[in-house]
């Protein structure tokens, strides 16, 4: 009987203040929280660091995009961009033999937002591309203090150690692909990579939907 009256009031409300594109604000038709054209329109990242590709160039668009994702519980929206991203990476990445691997977040932090923003970026991509997921190959063992609230030169040792590899029995040929939604100062990108390497893993490569680094 709640539920009916939820949905009633979800409906009422969505009638009296349809849904808008949380970019340019205009009315959305059949879109998820932001429009087609908006969405088309996100510019494309120039690329100069040879370890990972930021796709989108970051700007008010997008920050504004993946703090909704991050912060205000839309997953969707990690769905979505990495949807919109795999357009621009199909010429980039094979398919045959590859994973990829979202950066895992500790459970005390999946716990309080509900989910792991990249798995859904990930989600996004993998529907693109027809790249498989791989959810367990590493695992996050500590749950450090955000990079964002640390200071530059603080971030190498924030990050120490916090990642184990889960389910070292994967093909060691296997291209691994790190999902992320924002890299700063790839000092947690490093971390993983570190780990890789560690049990044999080399072919591996950074993804991420933007940078705020370069
Ligand atoms: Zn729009």
């Amino acid at each position: 009987m709640m539920g009916l009256f939820r949905n009633i009031l979800s409906s009422l409300s969505s009638l009296f203040f349809p849904p808008s594109c949380l970019i340019c604000e205009d009315y959305l038709n059949d879109e998820l929280f932001v429009c087609k054209k908006c969405l088309s329109s996100l510019q494309l990242h120039k690329n100069s660091d040879p370890g990972y590709i930021a796709v989108f160039q970051y700007n008010d668009s997008i920050k504004k995009l993946i703090f909704e994702l991050k912060y205000n519980s839309r997953p969707e929206i990690g769905h979505i961009l990495g949807k919109e991203a795999a357009k621009h990476l199909s010429e980039i990445f094979q398919k045959e033999n590859s994973i990829l691997l979202p950066v895992p977040l500790h459970k005390k932090r999946i716990k309080t937002r509900g989910y792991n923003q990249s798995l859904y970026i990930a989600k996004g991509i993998s529907e693109g591309l027809t790249i498989p997921i791989d959810e367990e190959l590493i695992k996050r063992r500590k749950d450090n203090v955000s990079q964002t609230k640390v200071d530059n030169s603080d971030r190498k040792s924030n990050v120490s150690g916090i990642f184990k590899l889960d389910s070292p029995s994967l093909d060691k040929d296997i291209f691994i692909i790190v999902v992320d939604d924002l890299i700063t100062t790839q000092a947690t990108t490093k971390e993983i990579y570190k780990t890789l390497k560690e049990h044999g893993y080399n072919n591996f490569f950074g993804l991420c939907i933007a940078t705020s680094g370069n």
